[in-house]
């Protein structure tokens, strides 16, 4: 079986029960108290920033110090430094040690709870998730140190004694995004230093603070400050990193625009050939048929294209809905949505809070003009007065996808009907985006399922549930094509591919 293949045996994280009242209560009266902390986070001579709520601008988080270029060098030559002696105490030793992270994670996880309301605008389930995936990554990748520790012997007619060993290949570089501020700020350095690298982590310049709190737990578990080593700063910063000489590895989560400039920083510059992990955008999609459960379908629609306002890579994008049952599923949904509620994303109440900043704002809200001067829109919830970034969340039909050619990364759903006996063409549409991210389908035929699962080209398919929320080791997590080079996260090829394998030949 797949799982004795791959399973590891390790804790899940213990998250936190929002339905009990005993639990949700006291947890909301402590995070109205550490509304009133300012955090910290950065170190060197560069510029001094004011973090601000995505909610409320009004609302200061923080500050933090930029890391100058200057910086940059002196971390880059302490990593480098580094780096032989973390290889050199073994995988059992570092495994050690991202538990040891993992369990502070834990003790600190209504400080996460409040920066990644405060900093990142989430709502408060989805703070929670956003630990537990953190927890979860360290966990696994620690289990994944341990596998990767044992040297393989290989078999063979040479009579010789074969034998493969993972080390590190140097320092790696992390880029993460803002959407998962933690979860995925963590698990590619999790993985880099799972697999005896020392790591640059480069949060993304709207939420630095969560990765400063990051950071200085893995030190406060004891891994060396100069294995690990945040960079705070906007793409100039990120740049600098990727065309760095001592840069040995580039693991990156963001635009697809980007991951092809990191490409080809990386292709362009001086030394050694390094490798690049990238996950990148998606044109998600969602097949629904007529023999689907309108229930289930208006549910998973509503979480898959809004919580998280949307912004989520594996978020739904472009709904297909069978002509036949297209209005019913319409009318359905749009009541769905019309019961959500936008706003604060401190109030347990809110399912919907900002999108991340005004840029992000600016460029959803020319989208859905368009939309609008087009007749596309069917449905819009209306935005309460507020003082932050927020987008209502909008369905709209579009004749078909070749109108959306990029990826929004927010609560607008694309609706596009299709015909019976025109499943073929759907897919045919789908993969032609060249994205291959997540794929939802909801449908009660067997052979329909075994259609789409043969033919689409994704990462990550779901079938009659919905499409986010990818699970640590059970449902690793990633795309192909325009969405990402692989290997999955939480997956069993990840932290493989951050080490180097070195085979030692023995004639006996
Ligand atoms: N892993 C997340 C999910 O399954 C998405 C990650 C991302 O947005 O980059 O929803």
């Amino acid at each position: 079986l797949p799982g004795e293949m791959f399973g590891t045996a390790r804790r899940n994280s213990a998250g936190c029960d929002l339905t009990d009242i005993s639990v949700r209560e006291p947890l909301l009266r402590r995070l109205a108290d550490l509304e009133r902390k300012r955090w910290t986070g950065g170190e060197g001579n560069g510029e001094r920033i004011e973090i601000r709520s995505p909610f409320d601008r009004a609302q200061v988080v923080g500050e933090v110090v930029e890391t100058s270029p200057a910086d940059l060098d002196a971390m880059l030559s302490r990593a480098a430094a580094a780096q032989a002696a973390w290889d050199a105490i073994g995988g059992e030793a570092r495994a050690r040690l991202l538990d040891r992270t993992a369990d502070l994670f834990e003790a600190h996880r209504e400080d996460f709870y409040s920066l990644c309301i405060r900093e990142a605008g989430k709502s408060l389930p989805d703070a929670v998730l956003e630990v537990r995936e953190a927890v979860d990554f360290l966990r696994y990748y620690a289990a994944e140190a341990r596998r990767l520790a044992t040297p393989v012997q290989l078999p063979g007619p040479t009579g010789e004694l074969n034998e493969l060993r993972h080390h590190g290949r140097g320092v790696w570089t992390c880029i993460s995004p803002w959407n998962f501020p933690l979860a995925i700020f963590t698990g590619p350095v999790a993985a880099a230093l799972a697999a005896g690298n020392s790591a640059i982590a480069k949060p993304a310049e709207q939420t630095p603070l969560i990765g400063a709190l990051a950071v200085r737990l893995m030190h406060e578990a004891g891994i060396p400050a100069d294995v690990v080593q945040i960079a705070v700063g906007d793409g100039k910063i990120g740049a600098a990193l990727v065309s760095h000489r001592l840069t040995s590895g580039v693991a990156f989560t963001g635009s697809t625009a980007v991951a092809r400039a990191i490409n080809r920083s990386l292709a362009e510059r001086e030394g050694p050939i390094v490798p690049l992990i990238a996950e990148t955008g998606g044109q998600n999609a969602m097949i629904v048929d007529s023999s689907a459960l309108p229930e289930q379908v208006t549910r998973d629609v509503v979480a898959s294209a809004f919580q998280s306002a949307g912004q989520r890579c594996s978020a739904l994008r472009v709904l297909f809905v069978q002509e036949d049952v297209a209005d019913t599923m319409l009318t359905m949904i749009r009541g769905a949505m019309e019961a959500l509620s936008i706003g604060d994303p401190r109030l347990p109440t809110t399912d919907v809070g900002p999108v991340i900043d005004a840029d992000a704002k600016a460029s959803l809200d020319a989208h859905v003009a368009e939309l609008r001067a087009a007749g596309k829109v069917v449905a819009e919830l209306r935005l309460p007065p507020n003082n932050g970034s927020f987008v209502a969340p909008v369905i709209a039909e579009l004749p078909s996808l070749a109108s959306l050619k990029d990826e929004h990364f927010g609560p607008v759903l694309h609706v596009i009907r299709w015909q019976s006996g025109e499943l073929d063409k759907v897919i045919d549409q789908i993969n032609a985006t060249g994205f291959g991210l997540t794929l939802g389908l909801q449908s009660r035929i067997d052979t329909v399922a075994e259609q789409v699962a043969a033919k689409a080209r994704v990462g990550n398919l779901y079938i009659n549930r919905n499409q986010i929320g990818a699970v640590v080791e059970s449902q690793p997590f990633g795309g192909e094509g325009l969405s990402g080079t692989g290997p999955k996260a939480g997956g069993p090829h990840y932290v493989a591919r951050f080490a180097t394998e070195r085979v030692t030949c023995i004639d006996t």
